[in-house]
């Protein structure tokens, strides 16, 4: 916006000026984060229902603010998606996981893969899978304790670019997961188009199968797609036992949600992972 004179101020509402520079504040200051590092990785348990035991785990980012403390990456992730921000804070990401996995695997935790949550917009601009295989490669962390989750964004829709990216981080030995399954972002053109290994459900249709007969249905008819395709299924958003007793007579293959647990640091998942987490 371009400040000509003083009467230009006039065509424009104070309310608009506001949000702006609210706006540039919050951009400079994720910008600043970046440079300084100022986000953890928080991570939350995925059991397999057939045996309680912990397959998996999905690493969740907060911006570990000077002031502010943690914030949710539902704060800044939108904002970081519209600037090329989103690229710096991703590189951040796959490298502080597999740095993780490198200090987890010297203190003797029992190691699980590690989900990593990947922004269309970065498949659409940078160049993922050398992305993937140089932090692998740096922290001496074997292909098969990563993997990725995407959504689909109408970005991606019809690349053959980032189709052939999908492809090659495949053949690496990292497993593809669709996220967030029947919201808008993640259609069936996705999982008509490609390979993928694992469905997540998105937690809107968990939370309706203990509600309505029309949901369990529903449900019950994405897992029989799903394994028809190859593919295992993941609820995400368990909150109590009833969703679990549904899910099991479903056959879903897997449960992540605050029934389990909640997303832990990294200190903590220890006892997930010994104990077993399923209550
Ligand atoms: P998501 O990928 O769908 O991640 C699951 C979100 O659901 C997490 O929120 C998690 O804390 C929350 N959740 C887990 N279990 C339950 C439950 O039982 N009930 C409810 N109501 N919520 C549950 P979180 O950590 O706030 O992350 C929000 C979103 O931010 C993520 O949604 C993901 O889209 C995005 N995000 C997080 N980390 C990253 C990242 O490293 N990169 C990118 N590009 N996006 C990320
Ligand atoms: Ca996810
Ligand atoms: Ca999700
Ligand atoms: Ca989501």
């Amino acid at each position: 916006v371009k400040e000509s004179g003083k009467g230009d101020f006039h065509f424009y509402d104070q309310r608009f000026y506001d949000a702006l520079r609210v706006r540039i504040n919050q951009e400079l200051e994720l910008r600043q984060s970046i440079e300084q590092d100022q986000f953890v990785i928080h991570y939350q348990p995925r059991l397999d229902l057939a045996t309680g035991v912990t397959s998996s785990m999905e690493a969740l980012v907060r911006w570990d603010h000077p002031t502010q403390g943690l914030i949710s990456p539902l704060e800044f992730i939108p904002l970081a998606e519209e600037s090329t921000l989103i690229l710096g804070i991703g590189e951040l990401v796959i490298d502080k996981v597999c740095a993780q996995l490198a200090q987890w695997g010297t203190t003797g935790q029992s190691l699980v893969p590690v989900s990593i949550n990947v922004s269309p917009r970065q498949f659409n601009e940078v160049n993922v899978p050398k992305l993937l295989s140089s932090a692998l490669a740096r922290h001496r962390i074997a292909a098969s304790l990563v993997e990725i989750e995407l959504t689909e964004s109408l970005m991606m829709a019809e690349s053959p670019d980032v189709s052939s990216a999908l492809t090659a981080i495949r053949r690496m030995g990292i497993k593809l997961l669709v996220d967030d399954f029947g919201t808008g972002y993640s259609s069936l053109s996705q999982l008509q188009r490609l390979d993928f290994d694992v469905l997540k459900v998105d937690r809107a249709f968990t939370s309706e199968i203990e509600r309505t007969e029309r949901g369990k249905v529903f449900f019950k008819a994405i897992i029989t797609m799903a394994h028809a395709l190859g593919m295992r299924v993941v609820a995400e958003g368990v909150e109590n036992e009833k969703q679990l007793d549904i899910l099991r007579t479903l056959h879903c293959d897997e449960i992540q949600g605050f029934y389990i647990s909640a997303p832990l640091p990294p200190g903590d998942t220890q006892p997930v992972l010994t104990q077993g987490s399923l209550p």
